[in-house]
């Protein structure tokens, strides 16, 4: 094919899209059902429209090819685990009873059985449901929901091609099940799921499909040469099958480095490849292995992820080159638009002029229609579209939301003794130990206490305007009291103010800063039916007013024990928000910091001697590839010792971080420069604690000893033996004594006994030393 004619057929196409619905539909019948309001058939019903909707959107929209199998009650990896038949053996039974119920079980658990653990899917804030596989693990193929959903969009009259997880990435992402050797290693199995997927790709062969989307993401981290071989066997052995549709494999999320050569030479029809961020390496990488001739590209040439407006010929002249390195070149989001809102026109609180630079999945979904017309029909078919996107790129550019002359100024000031405390840690220390004159052991709690139905009903009341701010404000006192007298008569050492103020612990802080945008409905889908709305990191970031000094300085009022200020901290802030495209991460993480180094600076001045700026997020935002890893610890370590190094050395410095193993980014930690770190790690038995005395971590730290996931009771004797475990690895002089996280989905009851425990232990324990 001439480029000329390649370019003429091109098609566009996404991989998925958002599945709730534009009144999140899907959510509240999935719910219904669980509780019952909702028949089985009734959700089945409702679902099934939720897919036609989409897919007939897609098409009026223009695209040609629309996916199938995207669409999810719950997890589409915990679906892929249905197609293979992949059910533990404890959730059998269910299964075999009622397919439905069962997938929830395994989903949700019962009371009788544990659900499938939950990870984060990549480095989205997207969690999947981790498969658990073993060397007795027998794979089936059910391929009744890829057909049944192929069947129902080409009963519409469209061109459809099926989207699977692919058998790589699936394996890759599983771990071994519950009673497996912790080195069994999933891919061995292989061979056993290759048939399987053979079987499925046959029926939806001749269910019509004439191309099947395999998604292999998992190739775009660091993979070792046995896991580049086994890909390259599984697609030699797929692309060898005599009865099957035209493969294409995906890839996103990073480039494809040394898989990509391999990709390309392997007996599939397509290559599906991002070229947006990080992943714009593909194109020179498929260039030096000289394109895919004979072979289909899908170009992701939309950011399918964050929320910015595309550079419309900034993409056509992507494509262009594109065009010289496959035999057909067709568009696409870079992912599934799973990952952004369905539609910026629901957002009426954003100024129009703002809301022209963001895109969200149907405004992704138009982009490349428009795209594919421009590759297909020259630019001057789409003139007017370009002229628009010109003047609306233009637009953010030179806005002074994006550019506040006095935050860049100070940004740019920024000198390394800025992000120094002005004395060693060892000296510090000494201070800190003379003015906070605290116990061997001292014990506090993450930040938040429990977020009760009546403080949700309080908001819901404010925003309702049943009760107005001063009414709203009472409840806070009221709380924060009942909060301080609850800890000071149990006995902690540092106490909180318990957060009760706050909504979410990054969307408190985003509303407050300038720059920041909050969205209506701007919904993505977190898990299962739990849908967030993440803040969008618009413009320059300025901190007009204090944020959490005046709930801070009451809760000291109530007691002479040193209460903690409660800070999120800049790299969390970014991670659980859409991030600026126009500038380096880096750059945006100063800005952040800085606001936030006003408010450390003004909790100092306002008497708080103990302040912890949270950083749970600090190692899920670690780069899917390691040589990215360094430059991304720099800026992030430095953001948070900007943060926290203006104040003076008797102030100490916590922070905090759960949800990960931290073993690969103790350095990191170390590079903080905080004075204490509260860690998860009860579920672990303190394994964090070796891990840090490993480093030769040279400060103070709490590894959690009350697992805060459960509402089960710890028990003294519990947290005493978690804490003997800990001084092996610490010396009493630098252990905490603290649970592994907030408290705020927990319940009152359990959470004064745990902490009473808590408390109980760290005397035990004390007694011994
Ligand atoms: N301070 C926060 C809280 O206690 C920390 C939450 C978190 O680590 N995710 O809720
Ligand atoms: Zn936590």
């Amino acid at each position: 094919m001439t480029t000329k004619s390649a370019a003429a057929a091109a098609r566009a196409t996404v991989y998925g899209y958002p599945r709730q619905g534009r009144n999140r539909e899907l959510k509240k019948a999935v719910e219904g059902y669980w509780k019952g309001h909702v028949t089985a058939d009734a959700l089945r019903a409702t679902a099934a429209e939720l897919r036609r909707t989409n897919w007939l959107r897609l098409a009026d929209a223009g695209i040609d090819e629309v996916p199938t199998g995207d669409f999810s009650y719950y997890d589409h990896v915990l679906d892929t685990t249905a197609m293979v038949g992949a059910i533990p053996e404890r959730h059998r039974s269910a299964v075999t009873r009622n397919a439905l119920d069962g997938y929830f079980a395994m989903a949700r658990g019962t009371q009788e059985v544990a659900p499938l653990e939950m990870t984060k899917w990549f480095d989205t804030n997207y969690h999947y449901l981790v498969p658990e596989l073993g060397p007795d693990t027998a794979f089936t193929a059910d391929s009744a929901k890829q057909v049944g959903e192929l069947k129902e969009a080409l009963a519409l009259g469209l061109t459809a091609r099926p989207v699977l997880v692919g058998p790589v990435t699936y394996l890759l992402l599983a771990k071994p099940a519950p009673g497996v050797p912790a080195d069994f290693d999933p891919l061995t199995l292989l061979d056993r799921l290759l048939p399987v997927y053979a079987e499925v790709l046959a029926d939806l062969r001749a269910a019509g499909a004439e191309w099947v989307q395999l998604d292999e993401p998992a190739l775009v981290q660091d993979r070792t040469a046995a896991e580049l071989n086994a890909a390259e066997r599984a697609y030699r052995d797929l692309g060898g099958l005599a009865d099957r549709p035209k493969l294409l494999v995906a890839s996103y999320f990073d480039r494809l480095g040394e898989a990509l050569p391999m990709l390309a030479k392997a007996p599939v029809d397509g290559l599906a490849l991002d070229f947006t961020g990080a992943a714009a390496a593909n194109l020179d990488t498929l260039a030096s292995v000289g394109g895919l001739p004979g072979k289909r590209l899908i170009a992701g040439v939309v950011n399918g992820r964050n929320v910015w407006v595309n550079d419309l010929a900034a993409s056509l002249s992507t494509l262009g080159t594109l065009l010289g390195l496959a035999d057909r070149v067709d568009v696409s989001a870079s992912c599934s638009l799973l990952h952004v809102p369905l539609d910026t026109a629901a957002e009426r609180d954003i100024e129009p002029q703002i809301l022209r630079w963001l895109a969200f999945a149907e405004q992704k979904t138009a982009e490349v229609v428009t795209l594919t017309r421009g590759l297909a029909r020259g630019t001057d078919a789409i003139a007017a579209d370009l002229a628009a996107n010109r003047a609306d790129l233009a637009s953010r550019t030179h806005s002074p939301v994006t550019r506040d002359p006095a935050v860049r100024a100070r940004a740019s000031a920024v000198t390394e003794t800025d992000a120094r405390r002005s004395q060693p840690y060892a000296e510090r220390a000494a201070a800190q130990r003379a003015h906070l004159g605290l116990p061997v052991l001292p014990t506090t709690t993450i930040g938040s206490f429990p977020q009760t139905g009546q403080l949700r009903a309080a908001r819901a009341d404010l925003r309702a305007g049943r009760i107005d701010t001063a009414g709203y404000e009472e409840r806070i006192r009221a709380e924060i009291q009942e909060i301080i007298s609850f800890q000071e008569k149990t006995g902690i050492d540092v106490l909180v103010h318990g957060e009760p103020e706050r909504n979410d612990m990054v969307q408190y802080f985003a509303e407050q800063l300038t720059g920041y945008l909050a969205t209506r409905h701007g919904w993505v889908q977190s898990y299962g039916t739990r849908y967030v709305r993440p803040p969008i990191l618009a413009g320059d970031i300025s901190r007009p007013e204090p944020m959490t000094v005046r709930w801070t300085t009451y809760a000291q009022s109530l007691t002479s024990r040193p209460v903690k200020g409660m800070l999120t901290g800049p790299v969390t802030m970014l991670a659980w928000s859409f991030v600026r495209d126009d500038q380096p991460l880096g750059d945006t993480a100063r800005q952040v910091a800085l606001a936030l180094r006003d408010e450390v600076n003004e909790l100092e001045a306002a008497g708080t001697s103990v302040i912890q700026v949270d950083e749970p997020a600090l190692r899920e935002t670690l780069p899917l590839r390691g040589a990215d890893r360094a430059g991304y610890l720099d800026w992030a370590t430095e953001a948070f010792r900007l943060t926290t190094s203006g104040v003076r050395p008797d102030t100490q410095i916590h922070t905090h971080m759960c949800y990960a193993e931290f073993g690969d980014i103790v350095q990191a930690i170390d590079d903080l420069d905080a004075d204490v770190i509260s860690l998860e790690a009860a579920r672990s038995h303190m394994q964090v604690a070796r891990e840090l005395a490993a480093h030769g971590y040279p400060r103070e730290a709490g590894p959690g000893v009350y697992d805060i996931h459960s509402p089960r009771v710890p028990s003294t004797d519990e947290a005493a033996e978690l804490l003997r475990t800990g001084l092996r690895a610490i010396p009493a002089e630098r252990l905490w004594v603290n649970p592994d996280c907030g408290l705020k989905t927990r319940a009152w009851p359990e959470t004064r006994a745990s902490l009473e425990h808590l408390v109980a232990a760290a005397r035990t324990v004390r007694d011994e030393l």
